[in-house]
C-alpha cells in the first residue's frame, strides 16, 4: 500500500474549524488514491505557550509547589469538550468520543491526585501527565472522521514501548518502527490516527526528545511505513530563505537538502526537530512541509535530489542569546588533552556548545544555556584566562551549493561589512553548508538582512 504520513501541529489543529479543515485534507488525500495515515500533536491556540502541552506542564508545577491544578485541568477538559460537540455531529460517535475522553480526564485527575501526595513527580509519570494532549487529540480527530463517515481508527503510542531501552538510539528506533508496524497492520483499511507522543521512553521524552517530540515520532512513522511522503502540516508556506517577520525579501524554498534542513532546525527556524530528519534521511523518505490553511501550495520539499540553485546559498538565520566562552592558555602551545580539560569541564555542567573556533592559545566557544556558565568558571579559571560575551547572535548562511564554491564567505564578510557590522568569531565545518559569524545581539536583525540581499535574485 502507498501510504503518505501527514504530521499536523498543535496550532493547525488548535480549534473546532481548524479540525474540520483538516479533515478535509484528509479526505482528499484518500480520494487521490493513497492511504494517509495522520500522527496529531496537542491542540493548541494561536500561541504555543498557550497550547495542551504547555497547559499540562503548568498543572505539574501548580502540583510541585501545592498550587491548584484541578483548574487548569478543567480548563483543559471544558475546551476540549467544547470542539467536541461542535464538530462530532453523529450521535453514535459522539458518545463514543465523549465518554473515552472523560475516561482520559478522570484517570489524569486521578493520576495528579496520587502525585500531589507522593509530593514528587517522576520522568515518567511527567510523560504519563502530557500524553494526554496527543491522545485527545488524535481521539477526537478519528471521532471526526467516523462522524463524516470516514472510517478512522484512532492509535494511542503511549503505551508502545514495551522493551526496555536506556537511549533513544539505533535499537530503539528499529524496536519502536516494527511495533508501529504492527499497530498499523491492525488498523486494516480504516485511516490510522496516530498520537505524536510515543512512550514510555526511560528518563522521559522531554529530556530524551524534547518540545516538539511529535515531529520525531512522526518519522518513525513514516519510516516505518516506508511512507511515499512524509507530510509535516505547520501555519506556513514551507521552509522561508530568512525569517520573514525579520526579512519582509524572504522567499520560500521549493526544496532544500536534508542535511540544510538539519542545520536550519539548529540554527534557530525551529522548522521541524532535529532527530526528525535522521529518521527519514536513512529510509530515504522525501519531507514535504506544507500549510494547513492553504493546502493547495506546493510547500517546501526536503530532499537529497535537488536541481541547482541560481542563488550562492539557500538560507540565512540568526540564533540570538548566544554567550561567547573564551579560554585562553599557553598550555594549550604544543600540548594535548587541554581542550579535553575544558569539555569535561562544560559537559559535568551540563552546557551545551554550539560552535568552535581555536587559536594556539586559545579556545572560543558558543554556548546556549547560558545561565549555568557561571558554574564552570570557577575551574576552568584553573587552567586558563577565562572571558565571557553575552548577548551575541549567530548568523548562519546555509546552503548545499556553497560546496566548493570560492568566495561564498567572502560575501557573506562583505555584506556584514557593508552594514558596519563587527564580526567577532566565524565558523565552518569542513562539509561547507554553513558558514556562521557571531556578532554583537543588538545587530542580529540588520546583519540578518544584509545577508539574505546575497539570496535576492
Ligand atoms: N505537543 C508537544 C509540544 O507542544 C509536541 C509537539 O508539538 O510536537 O511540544
Ligand atoms: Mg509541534
Amino acid at each position: 500500500m502507498n501510504f503518505i504520513v501527514q504530521k499536523y501541529g498543535g496550532t493547525s489543529i488548535g480549534t473546532a474549524e481548524r479540525l474540520k479543515n483538516v479533515a478535509s485534507i484528509v479526505k482528499s488525500t484518500q480520494e487521490s488514491g493513497v492511504q494517509p495515515v495522520v500522527v496529531l500533536s496537542a491542540m493548541s491556540s494561536v500561541i504555543k505557550a498557550q497550547g495542551t502541552t504547555s497547559q499540562l506542564l503548568k498543572a505539574i508545577d501548580a502540583l510541585l509547589t501545592k498550587g491548584s491544578y484541578y483548574k487548569i485541568i478543567d480548563e483543559i477538559e471544558e475546551n476540549h469538550i467544547k470542539v467536541i460537540k461542535d464538530i462530532i455531529t453523529s450521535p453514535m460517535a459522539l458518545e463514543a468520543t465523549l465518554q473515552q475522553v472523560h475516561a482520559e480526564f478522570k484517570s489524569l485527575k486521578s493520576f495528579l491526585d496520587a502525585l500531589q501526595i507522593i509530593g514528587e513527580v517522576s520522568p515518567r509519570s511527567y510523560d504519563i501527565i502530557i500524553s494526554t494532549g496527543e491522545k485527545l487529540a488524535a481521539c477526537i480527530f478519528a471521532g471526526l472522521l467516523n462522524s463524516n463517515g470516514i472510517d478512522a481508527c484512532y492509535v494511542p503510542l503511549d503505551t508502545l514501548i514495551q522493551e526496555s531501552h536506556s537511549e533513544v538510539d539505533r535499537h530503539f528506533c528499529a524496536y519502536a518502527r516494527q511495533e508501529i508496524r504492527n499497530k498499523i497492520e491492525s488498523c486494516g483499511t480504516s485511516i490510522p490516527i496516530l498520537t505524536g507522543f510515543i512512550g514510555p521512553i526511560q528518563g522521559g521524552i522531554m529530556s530524551n526528545i524534547g518540545r516538539g517530540y511529535s515531529d520525531f515520532t512522526a518519522a518513525l512513522i513514516a519510516a516505518a511505513l516506508q511512507a511515499t511522503e512524509f507530510q509535516i502540516w505547520k501555519e506556513v508556506d514551507g521552509i522561508f530563505s530568512a525569517d520573514p517577520n525579520k526579512v519582509p525579501q524572504a522567499h520560500i524554498l521549493k526544496a532544500i537538502s536534508p542535511n540544510e534542513a538539519l542545520e536550519l532546525s539548529f540554527y534557530g527556524s525551529e522548522v521541524i526537530h532535529p532527530f526528525t530528519m535522521e529518521q527519514v534521511q536513512n529510509a530515504g523518505i522525501v519531507v514535504r512541509i506544507k500549510n494547513t490553511f492553504a493546502p493547495q501550495k506546493e510547500g517546501t520539499l526536503i530532499t537529497d535530489s535537488i536541481g541547482t540553485e541560481k542563488t550562492i546559498a539557500s538560507a540565512v538565520t540568526t540564533k540570538n542569546n548566544i554567550t561567547i566562552l573564551n579560554v585562553h592558555s599557553n598550555r594549550m602551545l604544543m600540548s594535548y588533552g587541554f581542550m579535553h580539560k575544558v569539555f569535561e569541564i562544560l559537559a559535568k555542567h551540563k552546557i551545551v556548545i554550539d560552535l568552535i573556533s581555536t587559536s594556539e592559545a586559545n579556545i572560543s566557544m558558543t554556548l546556549t544555556n547560558n545561565e549555568l556558565v557561571e558554574n564552570a568558571i570557577p575551574e576552568l579559571e584553573k587552567i586558563g584566562h577565562v572571558s565571557v560575551h553575552k548577548n551575541m547572535s549567530i548568523i548562519s548562511l546555509i546552503g548545499a551549493q556553497m560546496h566548493s564554491k570560492v568566495g561564498t564567505a567572502s560575501l557573506m564578510f562583505a555584506a556584514l561589512k557593508e552594514a558596519n557590522i563587527n564580526i567577532e568569531m566565524i565558523s565552518q565545518g569542513a562539509s561547507e553548508i554553513n558558514i556562521s559569524c557571531i556578532i554583537e545581539g543588538t545587530n542580529s536583525i540588520k546583519a540578518l538582512q544584509a545577508v539574505h540581499k546575497l539570496l535576492e535574485t
